[in-house]
Formats: structure tokens, sequence, C-alpha cells
């Protein structure tokens, strides 16, 4: 079909996730039609590496014919199968065998969703659920830190701090309580990382108190802070977190949407970090995009709690396409290919990824570079010593993003002024020379 028409098409019928609907339909969509790697082709032949990895999904990158295999077979056999009624498919038992296996300490119930939203919305569910089993349903306070996202099914948008998602909408909730970001590039404790640990414990901790102990049940955090603007806390921070959710007897949940598969180094970052959230959630990286799935994962004694808790009782809470035996055909073979190098290759093309940001700290216009592994973001500023934030004008970062399309690159340009970069972990050398080399380019054209 002429791009034209889909143009048209698209103006008149698709409605867009996170867009202003009417500026969308004056710029018209960019539709994209192939891709292979790292590359993506647009419906106009125009080629860009794909430095965002769609929407931090796309791990495994592009084109891998064994992930087709594997859910074309799987839609052949059994395209679907309920989990509910005591059923259930090959695929997904294996996969929640093979996660569980990997996972830190003893995550090892896992329970599969749609995406990372669904995933949310489940461990609150599941939270209620637990502590009413252990007779303390008073306990229902959520708390989640500025800057961080949860998604944006009702109640994940509540958790989630970001203003675009609240604005006109009337959440959060009364019972959805934020805490500040460890922000290391914007904190008003400096950038000393006890300095910061130490704010973050004392800032849940005076929470904790304010709302009552007896009334919280969890608190929620990403180990980076993805669609905040890629923040990184300092090493330690999520288990000086979990260690204090520990001591104030409230559930710890680890958000790894973004960071799970590989996305900053290990499979889960929380390996990384040395924790044992009481939940783990996943999505994105978990299928590589190349199928919806998320999951949450459970430790035993959540799991038992629950349980015991509903005795003979079903545990009212699922989806028809919970454990989905095509995405979970999908999910077992991405995991294949990571642990056969994908994940040794992100860690190579990572540290080729900050080394190549770091190099553009000397350009007028950068602020802050900062990330882990294969998630990182550049900080535009105006004045480097002020760290003034670019003018909020006409939005600057849809310019910024597209300059860098025109440039042969997708980035992602947040609103405050943060490009934010997740490129698959199957980048080569060149990929990524080239990701560092247009971003420069498109500064160039942004001064
Ligand atoms: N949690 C985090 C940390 C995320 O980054 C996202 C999405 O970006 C979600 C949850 C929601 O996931 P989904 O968009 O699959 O619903």
């Amino acid at each position: 079909m002429h791009s034209n028409s889909l143009i048209e098409l698209d103006r008149a019928h698709l409605v867009h996730p996170v867009a202003a609907y009417r500026t969308h339909e004056k710029l018209g969509v960019r539709v994209l039609s192939s891709a292979s790697g790292a590359t993506v082709t647009d419906m106009t032949g125009r080629q860009l590496i794909d430095g965002f990895a769609g929407l931090w999904c796309v791990n495994a990158g592009y084109g891998h014919e064994s992930i087709v295999e594997a859910a074309a077979r799987q839609m052949r056999e059994l395209p679907y199968a309920t989990a509910y009624f005591g059923l259930g498919s090959e695929p997904a038992i294996r996969l929640a065998a093979a996660l569980a296996e990997r996972a830190p300490g003893n995550l090892n119930h896992v329970y599969f969703t749609l995406g990372g939203s669904d995933a949310i919305d489940s461990t609150v569910r599941f939270i209620r659920f637990y502590y009413h089993a252990k007779g303390t349903p008073q306990k229902d306070q959520f708390i989640s830190l500025e800057q961080g996202y949860h998604g944006s099914s009702t109640v994940g948008a509540g958790l989630t701090a970001l203003p675009a998602f609240h604005a006109g909408f009337g959440i959060p909730f009364e019972w959805q309580h934020k805490i500040p970001s460890h922000y290391v590039y914007r904190n008003p404790v400096g950038t000393d990382p006890q300095a910061i640990i130490n704010a973050s414990r004392q800032a849940l901790r005076r929470k904790v108190e304010e709302i009552g102990a007896e009334r919280v049940a969890a608190f929620y955090a990403e180990p980076i802070q993805g669609s905040g603007g890629v923040l990184v806390p300092p090493r330690g921070w999520m288990k000086a977190m979990r260690d204090l959710c520990r001591e104030l007897d409230i559930l710890f949940i680890a958000d790894e949407v973004i960071t799970g598969f590989g996305r900053t180094g290990p499979l889960f970052a929380c390996s990384e970090d040395d924790v044992v959230p009481d939940f783990l959630t996943v999505a994105k990286g978990l299928t590589s995009g190349y199928a919806p799935m998320g999951a949450v994962f459970m430790t035993d004694h959540v799991y038992n709690t629950i349980a015991d808790g509903a005795g003979g009782s079903a545990v009212g809470h699922g989806y028809t396409y919970s454990a989905h035996p095509v995405s979970a055909a999908v999910g077992l073979e991405a995991l294949r290919l990571y642990e056969g190098g994908l994940l040794e290759n992100g860690r190579r093309a990572g540290a080729r990824l900050m080394e190549g940001l770091q190099g553009l700290a000397d350009h007028p216009l950068v602020g802050d570079v900062r990330g882990r592994g294969m998630l990182a973001a550049i900080e535009l500023v105006t004045d480097k010593t002020k760290k003034t934030p670019l003018p909020a004008v006409a939005d600057p970062s849809r310019r910024i993003f597209d300059r860098a399309w025109d440039n042969g690159l997708i980035i992602r340009a947040f609103g405050n002024g943060v490009l934010g970069y997740a490129p698959p972990l199957c980048c080569t050398d060149s990929d990524i020379d080239a990701i560092v080399d247009r971003t420069r380019k498109t500064l160039d054209q942004t001064i």
C-alpha cells in the first residue's frame, strides 16, 4: 500500500499510546516495515539503527529465524491452551521452570501476564491477597519513587510518578504514595553515593512512619529508573532499600520490566545487586518483543502464604492469555539465544556504548552521561555548571528525535532533555559506533 494512504488510515483510525493526538494527526505516522539485527527500515526505504530496541524490548535484535520458527511450530501444534481449570501447555511450564531456576534466591513461582502493566497490577492484587491471608488486611498502602514508571493500567499508573500519566485521569489514588528518587545528577544531597542511599532510606522510613507501619504494604523500585530518564542509583542502593523494607516489615518489589534479560548485563539486574525481592516483574526482553508476555515472580514464602490463605478456594486473578503457549515458546527460544551468546555480546557492546557516550561529555550540550550495560542516557543542558535544563519550548525533544531520525538513528528523546539508549544486545561494534557518531551529529545540529 502506498505510504500516503497508510498515513491517512492511521490518522483516521489508529489511536496511538502516549501520544499528543492532535499533533500526531498533523505530523502523520512513520511506518516501519522491516528489520534485521539492529537496523529497521521504514516504508520509504530509509534504514535506521534502532538505538532503543523498539520500546526497550527487542533485546535479541530483529530477524531471528529460530524465534519465528518456535512461534510457528507452536501455532501449528497448539496455538492456545488456557491455564485455567487445571490445564496447561508444555512451553509455559518449561518457561516458568527455566525462569525460576535462573531468578535470584527463591523466586520460584512464576505467574505469566501479557506485558508489564498487568504484571504490576497482578503484584498489587497478590499483595492484597497476601496480607488478607496473613490476617493483616489493613496493610493496604503502597509506596513508590518519584520519576518511577510502573505501567499505565489504572492501578499501575498510580504507582508511576510521571505527570503525563496522571494529568486528566484523576490518579494516583490516596493509597499510593511517593518518595524522592535517587536521581544522582540532580539530587539535593549532592552526588556522594552513600549520602544518596542514606537520603532514600530516610525518606522511606519517614513515609512509613507518616502512614503508620501497620498500614504499609509494599515499596516498588526499578533497579534503574527507565522512563523517568534512565536514572541509575548508586551501587548498593537496591540492597540498602531491600534491607530496610525487611526491617520495616513491608514487601519489596523489583520492577525489572526494562532491566531484565540482559539489558544491564546479567539476566536480572537484581542478581548483580545481590538482591532477592519479594516479587520481581519482567516483560519486554522476556520474549524480546516478538510476542506479548510479562511475568511476576514470587518467593516461596509469598506463594505459600497465598496458597495456604486461599485453602480450597480459587485465587481469583487471571487473564484469558495468562501463560500463552506461543509467547512461552518465543520466550524459551529468546532465553536460549540470550544464553547462547547474546548476553555476552550485550556486555561487550554495552561497554563500548558507555565509552562512546562518555566521549560526548565534552560536547557543550551534554551535562551528564549515565548508564549500565545496554541501557544509557545523556542529559542535555544549556549551562553545564548550573545544570540548566533545555528550554521547554515547542517540544525540543521531538525536534531532537526528528534530527536523529534524519541522521539514521532512533533514540528516545524524553521531554526533559534526556536522550535514552537501549539498543539490541546483538549490536556489532559498527552499530554502536554509528549510534555514537549519529548522536554527535544530531547534537551539533541542535546547538
Ligand atoms: N514497568 C516498567 C519499569 C516499565 O518500564 C514498563 C514499560 O515501559 C512497564 C512496567 C509497563 O509495561 P508494559 O508497557 O508492557 O505494560
